[in-house]
């Protein structure tokens, strides 16, 4: 089923309901008490005067921060429109996992997002697809959006595999929530496009989208707003976000930068 453009900043699915536009900031491993309070406070007043370019967004705007910077964030960001949340959360409720964050901790500092199955998980931390799952499960089960990342190698796509290898990581997910999955986030991210400077084209991102909205629609789930990850900046965004199946961006590198941020959220 087609999808059409809907106002500035949402779509209507070919079933007539309506999929929010997001963008999410990534910071990574980066920040400190002090740049933090400025980015934060940059994005507040920005994303404040934006004014138009948010009419219609059934989401907006979130950054999801260091663990350690949560408080900061929850007392930043509280009372603004822009949501906060983690990176990673762990699958287990409590107990001896050393290291790990539970999602009932998350909410206690307002998350409202929780990243689960990063590629830089995947790769350094060996999270296999029921770990993600799991992960995406626990969050929800705290009332926190996940948002579920999938994407392909650069082995993986030049193997003709990307297909089966985002519909598998996919699939996994959708299998540990069953009738939940319409509350996730998803985010297409072609491992080859993080924080490489080479960015999916607007064309193979929504190739990628269009597979995955195909899945979501089996799974009972059309309207998961989907968001494409990878070198995202101000210059490209709003060609990718013009794609029908692509509803907003997870933002790495970018997301440091307030001004660059605000601009690819404005796109
Ligand atoms: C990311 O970390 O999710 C990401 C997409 O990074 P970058 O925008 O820097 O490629």
């Amino acid at each position: 089923m087609e999808s059409r453009r809907f106002g500035a900043n949402s779509t209507v699915s070919g079933e007539g309901r309506m999929r929010g536009k997001l963008v999410v900031g990534n910071w990574k491993m980066n920040g400190a008490l002090a740049a933090n309070a400025k980015l934060l406070d940059r994005l507040v007043s920005g994303w404040q005067s934006s004014g138009p370019a948010r009419e219609g967004a059934a989401r907006g705007l979130a950054v999801c921060v260091p663990f350690p910077y949560l408080g900061q964030a929850q007392a930043a960001l509280g009372g603004s429109s822009i949501a906060w949340g983690a990176q990673d959360v762990s699958a287990h409720a409590s107990g001896a996992f050393t290291g790990e964050v539970a999602a009932a901790m998350l909410v206690e500092f307002g998350c409202r997002y929780a990243l689960v199955g990063h590629s830089e998980r995947r790769q350094w931390h060996a999270e296999t697809d029921l770990q993600v799952a799991a992960k995406a499960r626990a969050a929800l089960a705290a009332g926190i959006t996940p948002v579920a990342c999938v994407g392909e190698t650069l082995a993986e796509r030049e193997a003709d595999a990307t297909a089966a290898v985002v519909l598998r990581q996919f699939a996994a997910v959708a299998a540990a929530l069953g009738t939940d999955l319409p509350k996730i986030v998803l985010a297409y991210e072609p491992v080859w496009a993080i924080g490489t400077g080479r960015t999916a084209s607007p064309e193979q991102a929504q190739e990628v989208h269009a597979l995955l909205r195909a899945a979501l629609r089996k799974a009972g789930a059309a309207d998961v707003s989907m968001l494409y990850g990878g070198s995202v900046k101000a210059g490209n965004a709003r060609a990718l976000f013009a794609m029908p199946d692509v509803d907003g961006g997870l933002v790495g590198g970018a997301s440091l930068d307030a001004d660059e941020f605000l601009a690819i959220a404005r796109a």
